[in-house]
């Protein structure tokens, strides 16, 4: 299970979700997912929503 890294809490990642997508949590953090050797997780995105899709 994915733990969002700045409220701690469930971040539900569906089947069809891939590396590299961004999520929005509940809290207002976005999140990048990202592949783990246990399947799928998540960390902060640092960088812009408005900078993504370059
Ligand atoms: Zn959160």
């Amino acid at each position: 299970m994915a733990r969002c890294p700045v409220c701690g809490l469930e971040v539900r990642l569906g089947d069809d979700y891939m590396p590299g997508e961004l999520i929005e949590h509940d809290c207002g953090a976005v999140l990048e997912v990202v592949k783990g050797p246990s399947g799928l997780g998540v960390r902060l995105f640092e960088g812009s929503m408005e900078d993504w899709g370059e």
